[in-house]
């Protein structure tokens, strides 16, 4: 039997956004098995604890069952150092979205130091859609809070929780 390709796409998903589904996508047509690491991240002050935001990425990708692309899906939660958490689920790809500039500086530097604690796994980037590069999960939560329309950024059900979280009704202020 050929030998299976695992992916990590790692990140903290606070909330889920279209930029996150959309990179989900494209990365399933590169590898045979993509773990979705759902980082507890306790320094960026969730607003979702981490069975929530595990849940949202299930439920966003339910629709596909555990396949897209032939690919199989997993979503994890994860705690640990992010090489350690790939070589626990054998991957050899991490997965990472690049948005325009600003996410440059923090993922080069990311790449440096962690080829340097395992030299055999890769980093690839992926660019979403041009509808969806923009999309932040800090500047969601921003427009969710203050009621704002938030369609064009996430799925009606991640809406639906980000209003619930500020207490604003099912579409905003
Ligand atoms: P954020 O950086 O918005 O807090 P995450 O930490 O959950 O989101 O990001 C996980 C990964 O998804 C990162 O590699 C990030 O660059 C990527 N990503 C998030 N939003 C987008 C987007 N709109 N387009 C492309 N990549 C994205």
């Amino acid at each position: 039997m050929p030998k299976q390709r695992i992916g990590l796409y790692p990140g903290t998903f606070d909330p889920m956004t279209l930029g996150h589904t959309d990179i989900i996508e494209r990365a399933t047509k590169l590898v045979d098995r993509l773990v979705i690491g759902v980082a507890i991240n306790r320094d960026k002050g969730p607003l979702f604890d981490l069975e929530e935001r595990v849940e949202m990425v299930r439920e966003e990708l339910s629709d596909n069952g555990s396949q897209l692309n032939n690919c199989e899906i997993d979503v994890q939660p994860f705690d640990n150092l992010l090489m350690h958490c790939a070589e626990q689920h054998n991957a050899s790809v991490i997965i990472r979205g690049l948005r325009a500039v600003s996410d440059f500086e923090y993922e080069f530097q990311m790449v440096g130091m962690n080829l340097r604690l395992n030299s055999d796994i890769e980093t690839v980037f992926l660019m979403a859609n041009d509808k969806y590069q923009f999309i932040a999960s800090r500047l969601v939560k921003e427009i969710a809070r203050l009621g704002g329309d938030i369609s064009a950024f996430v799925s009606p059900s991640v809406a639906q929780r980000l209003f619930g979280k500020y207490g604003l009704p099912a579409g905003g202020a």
